[in-house]
């Protein structure tokens, strides 16, 4: 089927090995037929939000293109998330890994299960920084604000640091093996 969506994701860990759990996160994902990884942004070490005595992050923001919709791209990525031994024990606790969809081409969606755009993506420095890097001039649907303009009036907030430009060929390359 051809991949004519647009999503963008969030990745986040903050448990045991967090970059092998990224690194695998992006393999698993792309190794999915209806799925290609387009873009990939820097690694960076952000303080934990909401509940804060837990480990730093690590978080990046990735672009991909789908055949899936969105019900069905959430539901890989929380398979992806089972196999990285994810485990819900508390609500925005610690975790080895953290799928989230941010956005999908420019759909506006409530249900109980999947809310896109991300709710809280527009306040979370961890999700915006990364996401700029990838996505710049891109409108926030609904809106007439670039992600870019949002991310200007962020550009203060502490506790995102970044922490890695990953070669993301060798990476592949590397898990291949
Ligand atoms: P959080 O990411 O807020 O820490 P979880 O990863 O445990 O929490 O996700 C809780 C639920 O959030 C998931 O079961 C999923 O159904 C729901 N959800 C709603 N919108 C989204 C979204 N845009 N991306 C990922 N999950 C979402
Ligand atoms: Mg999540």
């Amino acid at each position: 089927m051809e991949q004519n969506h647009t999503a963008y994701l969030s990745l986040g860990s903050n448990m045991g090995d967090r970059e092998q759990f990224l690194k695998k996160a992006v393999v698993e994902l792309n190794r999915d037929p209806e799925i290609t990884i387009e873009e990939i942004s820097s690694i960076y070490e952000t303080d934990p939000v909401g509940y804060t005595d837990q480990p730093l992050f690590l978080n990046l923001a990735i672009k991909l293109k789908t055949s899936l919709p969105p019900q069905s791209l959430l539901s890989k990525m929380q398979e992806v998330e089972t196999k990285l031994n994810r485990k819900r024990v508390r609500k925005w606790g610690p975790r080895t890994i953290d799928l989230d969809i941010l956005l999908y081409n420019s759909v506006s969606i409530q249900t109980e299960v999947l809310n896109i755009p991300h709710p809280r993506m527009l306040e979370r420095a961890f999700v915006l920084i990364p996401l700029s890097e990838i996505a710049p001039d891109d409108v926030y649907p609904g809106g007439s604000v670039s992600l870019h303009q949002v991310l200007c009036e962020q550009r203060d907030k502490e506790g995102v640091r970044i922490w890695k430009k990953i070669d993301w060929e060798d990476a592949y390359v590397r898990s291949e093996n």
